[in-house]
């Protein structure tokens, strides 16, 4: 469990790198060990929900300015510890420290922290003439339990975090098995500007999760995972009627039309796809490119990729990491081969290292593109969320259209031209819960985000965010 207050003489790394106990965690990039993470039971979990359900009245009674105020001084916090945090980032999950990886989350976490402070909230006069007044208030629920993942372990949380706590509801979090250190770091830090019990982690597998989601005292649920968890989630949840925010898989599809400047566009492209190494829910995850512009594109793209280094986080060149476990090496794996077994050709990459591919050394997956793949090809269909993009070439920009919605899935998706009017039109056609123009994944905390399909339901960000993390009350007269 965490501690209210991290003391000052030991730093947050050394700290956290020589806990005892618990379960060894592993540096992707080295296979080193960075530290180990407790293991709550099922009773730590009950006594944590207790301690945050008796926390929650008290923090409630506090005024909104005083809960903005303790958000801004969290994030002053976390900027006193920026640098120990993105290096433990960097070693637990293998981003590396540079391009927009461990640093760039942190200052993530710092950016939120204010914004989510800064959104007014004030109630909605939603009817008042002759026949009376009307009024919306927004309540607190309770509780909140927040579920992450491992891709942006700290920034996901203070995605949770922030709004929740803002609104007036205690949180505990259990961040993912795969990288515990991070999130337990990160609520180190938060809990020495916080209220005692408000934000308590609890770090644990998907039996923990499980618990938290039927836990009859935790009034919402804010999950960001994969689709089939989601689903699980959204089982278990019924039994007590809990309130839900799913931000699940995607599988974001790009798509270039014939009147794009293919070099303008080729580093954003790149970064829209390969951003903390492809392990981005609303990351591109395919490219479909007209046959005029087929071939500047690919090679455009081949260009970039080429200069962007992969390798340990801690390395201050890198701009690219591993693949964060085995398991999902695995699956980018998996569906490279698929593709090459189709007859698909690759630009660049899809080589791993045999040591790599034995399961010895970090779990890294080179840069990979893949050209003149079906539109039905396993790559293309399914979420790789690694380090490779297939490019789709189409001729019919209709057909495009419909393959890009053809999924289950709808996250993301971007439209790529030099005519914002044509692009405009495009997006206006896409299932996706945000359509981008000219960039790909660009999430701002004043802007709201949330999936369509089964990429999840409810919003985040801004004060659409708020809303959800609270319980409309109408007073009417
Ligand atoms: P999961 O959805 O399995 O895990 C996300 C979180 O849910 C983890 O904290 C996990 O715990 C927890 N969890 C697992 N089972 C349950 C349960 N029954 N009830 C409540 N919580 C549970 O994602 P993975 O990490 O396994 O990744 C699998 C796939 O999901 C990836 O291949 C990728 O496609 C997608 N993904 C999407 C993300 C996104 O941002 N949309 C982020 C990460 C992955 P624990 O892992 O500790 O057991």
């Amino acid at each position: 469990m965490t501690t209210q207050n991290v003391p000052q003489k030991v730093s947050l790394l050394e700290r956290i790198q020589s806990a005892s106990g618990g379960r060894e965690i592993l540096d992707p990039a080295t296979g080193e060990v960075v530290g180990r993470a407790p293991e709550a039971t099922e009773k730590d979990l009950d006594a944590a929900v207790a301690r945050a359900k008796a926390a929650q009245p008290g923090w409630a009674a506090r005024s909104d300015d005083d809960r903005a105020g303790l958000l801004n001084a969290a994030a002053e916090a976390i900027e006193a510890h920026a640098e120990e945090l993105a290096v433990l980032l960097s070693r637990e999950q293998g981003k590396p420290l540079n391009g927009p990886n461990a640093r760039f989350e942190v200052g993530a976490c710092v950016a939120w922290l204010r914004a989510t402070a800064s959104f007014p909230m004030d109630p909605e006069v939603i009817v008042d003439d002759e026949s009376g007044r009307a009024e919306l208030h927004h309540r607190p629920l309770g509780v909140i339990g927040a579920i992450g993942p491992w891709n942006w372990p700290m920034m996901i949380s203070i995605w949770q975090i922030a709004p929740s706590l803002r609104m007036g509801n205690t949180v505990v979090i259990k961040p993912s098995g795969y990288t515990p250190l991070s999130v337990l770091g990160l609520v180190d830090v938060l809990n020495t500007v916080l209220d005692a019990d408000v934000l308590i982690a609890v770090p644990g597998r998907g039996d923990i999760g499980d618990r938290l989601t039927r836990h009859p005292d935790i009034a919402k649920i804010m999950f960001t995972g994969s689709t089939p968890t989601g689903k699980k989630i959204i089982a278990a949840a019924s039994e007590t009627v809990k309130r839900l925010t799913m931000e699940l898989g995607g599988n974001d599809a790009g798509i270039v039309l014939d009147d794009a400047d293919p070099a303008a566009i080729a580093e954003d492209l790149f970064w829209g796809a390969f951003i903390n190494t492809g392990q981005t829910c609303a990351a591109m995850k395919r490219l479909y490119v007209p046959d005029a512009l087929y071939d500047q594109v690919c090679q455009a793209l081949v260009e970039v990729a080429q200069q962007m280094p992969m390798g340990v986080g801690l390395e201050e060149a890198n701009v690219l990491g591993p693949v964060q476990n085995r398991a999902q090496w695995e699956i980018v794996d998996r569906l490279v081969t698929a593709a090459k077994e189709s007859g698909a050709r690759i630009l660049l990459g899809g080589d791993p290292d045999p040591q790599v591919v034995a399961g010895r050394g970090g779990h890294f997956y080179p840069t990979t593109l893949v050209a003149d793949i079906d539109p039905d090809n396993p790559l293309v269909v399914e979420e790789q969320f690694g380090p490779v993009l297939p490019i789709i070439r189409y001729t019919d920009l209709d057909q495009a259209i419909t393959d890009a919605n053809s999924l289950e899935v709808g996250l993301g998706s971007s439209v790529w031209s030099s005519d914002l009017g044509r692009a405009r039109a495009v997006a206006a056609q896409l299932e996706a819960g945000t359509t981008w123009i000219n960039k790909h994944g660009a999430v701002d905390p004043r802007v709201p985000f949330g999936g369509a399909k089964e990429s999840g339901f409810g919003l985040e960000f801004g004060t659409h965010g708020l809303r959800e993390v609270s319980q409309p009350h109408v007073i009417s007269w």
